[in-house]
């Protein structure tokens, strides 16, 4: 597979940086659309739990005969893991999927616009961080734009594409046409603290959890009215355990500091789970047990 931009530059590699959750899905998306794929993570032993992911989900895939043993062996053959950065250097476009942390995210853009050629195109997937603050960390800050894709990345069809203050509308244009090559529904807004997706979401999740500090309601009741009454698939206390408790608290703090505003301040029973370390499914417990 290859794409040509309207300047004439065709992609064809795409690198991934960070093979965790939504790393190893955004790699299997782009080698199921045909593309090469160079995926990079600091330690062998996270690549191989990221491939082992990709085989677990295009399996799935095959079992239900919606893909054949020798596609997916090409799918997965599409994709080089790799432990140095430099091997990027390939790569016409990369997604950098990494820890949710500012100056680990910085590190990587300065790194990736040291080793990658000029024209290459830098996109973030990040929930929360600024676009515009990661462009400004390279020298290319038109070519750098966030592609936030949702988890788990196989399944869902949105791609929040954000344009920093910089992105230019060729960068743009390129990551929409992309987008809809590896089959997703891309939606574009600006650079504003939580994008649309968790600008919308989160106070949601959070109003959740006043109302249960409250005793407006149980977990259960809330959880049931928000399901059956506005038809979404889960309640927001279990989409909150799903997603992290501190992921949702990290994303509530870029809110209420970014934007300034009181309504966005996260509850207080959200930070006491926090620090109890009960933060949702993957510990086991959060307004649930696992
Ligand atoms: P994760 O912890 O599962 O994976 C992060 C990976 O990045 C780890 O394997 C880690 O070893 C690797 N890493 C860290 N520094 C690196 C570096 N310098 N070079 C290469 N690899 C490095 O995290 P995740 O859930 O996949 O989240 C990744 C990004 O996606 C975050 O910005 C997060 O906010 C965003 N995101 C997550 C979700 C979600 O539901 N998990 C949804 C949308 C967006």
């Amino acid at each position: 597979m290859s794409q040509t931009t309207e300047a004439g530059f065709s992609i064809q590699t795409i690198g991934v940086v960070g093979a965790g959750t939504m790393g190893n899905g955004i790699a299997q998306v782009a080698a199921r659309a045909g593309f090469k794929v160079i995926l990079r993570d600091v330690k062998d032993e996270f690549l191989q739990r990221g491939m082992a992911a990709v085989d677990k989900s295009l399996q799935r895939d095959v079992d239900k005969e919606r893909l054949k043993e020798e596609e997916k062996r090409a799918v997965i053959s599409r994709i080089q893991t790799v432990t140095e950065m430099d091997a990027l250097s390939l790569a016409d476009l990369v997604v950098e999927a990494v820890t949710e942390d500012v100056n680990v995210k910085a590190g990587v853009f300065r790194q990736l616009d040291k080793i990658t050629k000029p024209e290459a195109i830098l996109a973030s997937n990040t929930s929360s961080i600024s676009i515009t603050k990661l462009g400004a960390a390279t020298d290319r800050p038109e070519k750098v734009i966030g592609m936030h894709f949702m988890n788990p990345v196989p399944v869902m069809k949105l791609v929040e594409i954000i344009r920093g203050l910089a992105t230019s509308d060729e960068t743009y244009n390129v990551v929409r046409d992309l987008t809809l090559k590896l089959e997703k529904t891309p939606l574009e807004c600006n650079d504003m603290p939580g994008f649309v997706s968790n600008r919308v979401l989160m106070p949601m999740i959070n109003e959740a959890i006043f109302a249960l500090y409250e005793n407006v309601a149980t977990r259960e009741s809330i959880d049931g009215i928000m399901k059956l009454g506005m038809n979404h698939p889960m309640g927001p206390l279990t989409l909150a355990d799903f997603i992290g408790l501190d992921v949702c608290l990290a994303i509530l703090n870029v809110l209420h500091e970014g934007l300034g505003d009181p309504k966005y301040r996260p509850c207080p029973l959200l930070k006491r789970y926090v620090d109890a370390g009960w933060l949702g499914r993957k510990t086991g417990r959060g307004f649930y047990e696992y």
